[in-house]
């Protein structure tokens, strides 16, 4: 039986642990791409508030905007700690990034995980009409399908996971993964961003579950469930990033960063504080340039913008601590009164003004060691100025880096390497910058956020 209390035409419900509410317009390229999608086929967008309330409240709040209705929920924050804090971001992430050392699995915040995870089904159900397409986003929901099938919800409900996914191997790490990764099963389809995410999955599930490939390339469980995994590369808004990048000069803050650089070539790097974007590896990389190339002292500044995410998982204060203290050992040997060679700024920017930074950089530098997709990537392509565009060095392990064959590619580990990428970008000959820059922005142009999401729907209305 199907539960609804919304029995009219098909909707579109998306499914996401945060929700970029209408007043919070300044959000990224696939907030508003699917904002978009709800808009055009009306909708609904549910998750949480972000507030921690004292004890989790059994009230949805409401709100409507357009054809897209908002329903969110607060958590209590014995629920933020253990699911959030705890499962969402120290077990699953550091998994999920191939990083076992750094999994913290205990009970409780399992427990958590799951409790927060019935409570999504339990509000949603009611929400949910008969012929609706259910979305739903992220690592934090894997179970969500499941639950709601528990509860005799029968639509069409997809997963798409913005995180990479390890090998098997790996994944089988995890304490009780079957009882997890199993529930994955209940999603008709799962949408990965590279063709090697999507084979992680399906060696889990042939290998790992005891599933089997059908012809028509769908996974058929032992269960009797039967679901397709398919690869959906995202893409970026390139039209707005580009004509963003094309405005910068309307920015007081771009004239600033420009005049502070006396003429010297920009390296600009862009990621939230997290261990997996390679922060220490990219610095020691830059320092190892500035050791084999003195020619290039004076003549270079590096500016890694790095905002601080998640406060409350020690990791992250820990790398936020060696990066203060590496960023003062490379300026301490290098700098001169009129040069300093590393600036690390601790702030986020607003998207506008980004774009402006990327095209005064004549290098991009984006070596995390494990990524999902990388949007800096695609955005710091997008940005460029098509007559004298900037140079792209990208970690092979970006999912980004399976289209974007043109950049410089490096392994993020070998630091050698990227201070080779680094000196070649920062001398490439102008043919070649604007060769390799059309044949990235020709994918970006193609595969941007608007086909993504609308490819991923395509698949999953079947
Ligand atoms: N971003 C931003 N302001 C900042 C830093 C980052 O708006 O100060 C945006 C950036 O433009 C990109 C997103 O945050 O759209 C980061 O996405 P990405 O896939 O690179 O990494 P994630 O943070 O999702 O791991």
């Amino acid at each position: 039986m199907t539960v609804a209390s919304h029995a009219g035409p098909s909707r579109l419900v998306v499914v996401s642990n945060r929700v970029a509410l209408p007043e919070q317009t300044a959000t990224g390229g696939l907030a508003s791409a699917i904002g978009a999608a709800l808009q055009e086929r009306g909708g609904l967008w549910f998750g949480w508030s972000g507030e921690v309330a004292r004890q989790t409240a059994s009230e949805v709040h409401r709100q409507q905007d357009g054809r897209v209705e908002y329903a969110t929920i607060d958590l209590s924050r014995r629920d933020h700690d253990d699911f959030y804090d705890g499962f969402a971001n120290r077990t699953l992430w550091p998994l999920l990034h191939y990083r076992p050392d750094l999994v913290d699995y205990n009970r409780k915040h399992l427990a958590g995980y799951l409790r927060v995870n019935n409570l999504f089904a339990d509000q949603l159900m009611s929400l949910i009409g008969p012929h609706d397409l259910v979305w739903v986003n992220d690592y934090h929901l894997i179970p969500l399908a499941a639950l709601l099938r528990e509860r005799g919800v029968g639509n069409r409900i997809g997963f798409f996971l913005h995180t990479p996914l390890p090998a098997a191997g790996l994944l089988i790490a995890l304490p009780r993964h079957g009882e997890l990764l199993e529930t994955l099963a209940s999603y008709d389809l799962i949408g990965l961003h590279t063709p090697r995410d999507r084979r992680a999955l399906e060696e889990y599930f042939l290998y790992e579950a005891g599933a089997t490939m059908r012809h028509d390339g769908r996974l058929h469980t032992r269960g009797g469930r039967s679901f397709r995994a398919e690869a959906f590369p995202i893409g970026i808004d390139t039209r707005q990033v580009a004509a963003e990048g094309n405005r910068a000069d309307e920015h007081e803050e771009i004239h600033q960063l420009r005049q502070s650089l006396e003429g010297r070539a920009l390296i600009i790097g862009v990621d939230r504080l997290d261990y997996s974007k390679g922060l220490p590896e990219r610095f020691h990389a830059y320092a190892r340039l500035l050791e084999r190339s003195p020619a290039l002292h004076r003549k270079v500044t590096f500016l890694q913008i790095a905002p601080p995410s998640r406060g409350g998982v020690p990791e992250y204060r820990q790398i936020r601590r060696e990066l203060e203290r590496s960023a003062g050992h490379i300026n301490g040997l290098y700098a001169a009164p009129d040069w300093v060679p590393i600036r690390y700024v601790n702030n986020s920017f607003p998207h506008a003004l980004l774009s402006g930074y990327y095209r005064t950089a004549r290098v991009g530098l984006v070596t995390p060691l494990r990524d999902g997709m990388n949007l800096v990537a695609k955005e710091y392509v997008a940005s460029q100025d098509p007559e004298d565009p900037g140079v792209l060095v990208l970690s092979r392990f970006a999912g980004a880096a399976q289209e974007l064959t043109e950049a410089l590619l490096v392994n993020p580990a070998d630091t050698e390497e990227v201070a080779e990428a680094l000196e070649r970008a920062l001398t490439m000959p102008l043919p070649e910058r604007r060769e390799r820059w059309r044949r990235m922005m020709d994918v970006l142009e193609k595969q941007d956020v608007t086909a993504w999401r609308n490819a991923f729907l395509q698949r999953l209305a079947g």
